[in-house]
């Protein structure tokens, strides 16, 4: 099996070698992370300048690594057309120091990195930790391997994009796995402002939880103690709007001189 491996917490996070650790028993490994911290930047890729890409030394023997001078989707494009011969069998990106919970996974760097390998057709996993300390990276590795070896072994469905999320548990604590839905938003904005003597400056931080635990959402799942798998998929429209808005187009249609038929 080949696995492409990112994140966006950058190449030195210690959650994204656990997951080399357990994905290298399963076949080859190449790790292509930016080379700092990129949460937060959901899809975003660099088109702007160029991107510099440097070979890194691999924290697990046999994995080849990789830095890339930009966000977690530009490593996954220039890994999959460049770096990789032929498209990788997995895309992986992970073990996020953090929750990717509801509507979060649109602005999520870890997913955003996921996407792309979804966007090429390439099964695809975004698995993060839902703690910012004392991180207990073990049960995510696990699952992380047991879900990849399923993968390998072709009895998952495909097209394929989960989103995984684990509460900061020891293996004994947790309380099972769910497959859940999107829950709402779990965080909004803070904004700190101040002024350093020449300019005011302001700083966006993501610290107000705004949780609503509804049943069967990941954010439920994780707040009871288990694992959670969201499927995911990329049609963001809102379905049942379309018959309310014939009528807007009509109106349209006759606004701009349009014949409607
Ligand atoms: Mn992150």
């Amino acid at each position: 099996m080949r696995i492409l491996l990112t994140n966006d917490d950058g190449i030195h996070a210690p959650g994204l070698w656990e997951a080399a650790r357990a994905l290298r028993p399963l076949g080859r490994v190449m790790v292509c992370a930016p080379d700092r911290e990129q949460s937060g930047v959901g899809a975003s890729m660099t088109l702007q300048i160029p991107v510099r890409v440097t070979p890194f030394p691999a924290q697990v023997e046999g994995v080849e690594a990789y830095t890339v001078e930009g966000t977690p989707a530009d490593a996954v494009i220039i890994a999959t057309e460049v770096l990789w011969d032929s498209p990788p069998d997995l895309v992986v990106s992970g073990i996020n120091q953090g929750a990717n919970l509801g509507e979060d996974v649109l602005l999520s760097g870890t997913v955003g990195g996921a996407l792309q390998g979804w966007f090429r057709g390439i099964p695809s996993i975004a698995i993060s930790l839902c703690t910012l300390n004392n991180f207990i990276f073990g049960p995510s590795a696990l699952v992380l391997r047991l879900l990849a070896q399923q993968i390998g072994e072709g009895s998952l469905p495909r097209p394929l994009l989960l989103n995984v999320n684990l509460p900061n548990l020891p293996l004994e604590k947790l309380e099972g796995v769910e497959v859940t839905r999107l829950g709402r938003r779990s965080y909004a904005e803070v904004v700190r402002h101040g002024d350093d003597g020449r300019r005011k400056w302001y700083w966006i931080a993501r610290s107000r939880p705004v949780w609503e635990v509804v049943e069967g959402t990941d954010v439920w799942a994780v707040r009871h103690h288990r694992v959670s798998i969201t499927p995911l998929t990329t049609d963001l429209t809102a379905h049942p709007l379309l018959p309310a808005l014939e009528g807007v187009a009509k109106a349209l249609a006759e606004g701009i001189r349009v014949a409607p038929d």
